[in-house]
């Protein structure tokens, strides 16, 4: 039955800043599908864990601003579950200033988060998924993976990586049965967003923008979530699936 094919029963999934926003949400749909998650987050994810309650979710406090906590979050997941099936890395970033004044300090905070942390976990996942026979992953991309956006031009350029790292992982891994794929949000409503949404001007011109006419929410990413990381998904790899409320069709 197809239906049956997107549950995630017996599955074991990493998803990294569950404590808010897109992750929680992500962290909240993989487990009503049926996954026990271990969630990875700076601050603690209690309120993920109070939702989605202390049997199905395990929280690891990590810094992803560096790649030294990456054994300690596979180890923790195997010794508090026994395996890992989904890594979703969603945890990310965002650093605005003009181009021309950039500084060194928010280039290299936000490419460490979101693109060197993002890859090496990747790599110490796809380690135990080639063990198990095969596993999903599941980059946060965003629409700055398609386009060149304004005054962020290292979230731009860890954004387009991802988008391209997505497709360089599935050409080496899916012959391990491991499928890489990446979610690109439109505009959501969450902390990420919420200099943009105070700025009147801009956010007046990003809602005239969007065909659906809203900014999108925690609940409009969960379906791809679900999709990717279930046999429904087994045969899309290496792509990047906007949620954009039809944004990159305009
Ligand atoms: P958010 O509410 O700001 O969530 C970002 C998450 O990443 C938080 O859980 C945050 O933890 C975590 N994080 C950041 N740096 C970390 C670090 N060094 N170590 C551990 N965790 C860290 O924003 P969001 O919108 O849900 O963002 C989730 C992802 O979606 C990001 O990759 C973002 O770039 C992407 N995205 C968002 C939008 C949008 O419109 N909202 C659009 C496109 C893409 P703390 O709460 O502790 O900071």
């Amino acid at each position: 039955m197809i239906l049956d094919m997107f549950k995630l029963d017996e599955k074991v999934a990493i998803v990294t800043g569950s404590n808010t926003g897109l992750g929680q949400g992500i962290a909240i749909a993989l487990a009503e599908a049926g996954a026990k998650v271990v969630g990875v987050s700076r601050r603690p994810s209690d309120e993920t864990q109070k939702i989605i309650g202390e049997d199905k979710f395990f929280n690891i406090v990590a810094d992803l601003s560096s790649k030294e906590c990456i054994p300690s979050i596979i180890e923790g997941a195997l010794e508090r579950y026994g395996r890992i099936d989904i890594l979703v890395n969603n945890a990310g970033i965002i650093r605005r200033q003009d181009a021309i004044e950039f500084s060194e300090e928010y280039w290299d905070e936000v490419m460490n988060t979101n693109l060197k942390t993002l890859f090496f976990l990747s790599q110490a996942a796809a380690k135990e998924f080639i063990k198990n026979g095969g596993g999903k992953i599941i980059n946060v991309a965003s629409m700055l993976s398609f386009q060149g956006g304004i005054r962020v031009p290292s979230y731009t350029s860890s954004k387009s990586a991802v988008k391209g790292l997505t497709m360089a992982l599935c050409n080496e891994w899916a012959k391990y049965n491991i499928n890489v794929n990446a979610i690109a949000p439109g505009y959501m409503s969450t902390n990420n967003t919420e200099a943009l949404r105070a700025d009147e001007k801009r956010s007046s011109e990003i809602l005239g923008r969007i065909p659906a006419g809203r900014w999108g929410t925690q609940k409009d990413i969960m379906g791809a979530a679900v999709l990717l990381a279930s046999p429904a998904g087994d045969y899309i790899n290496g792509y990047t699936i906007a949620v954009d409320g039809g944004w990159l069709a305009r």
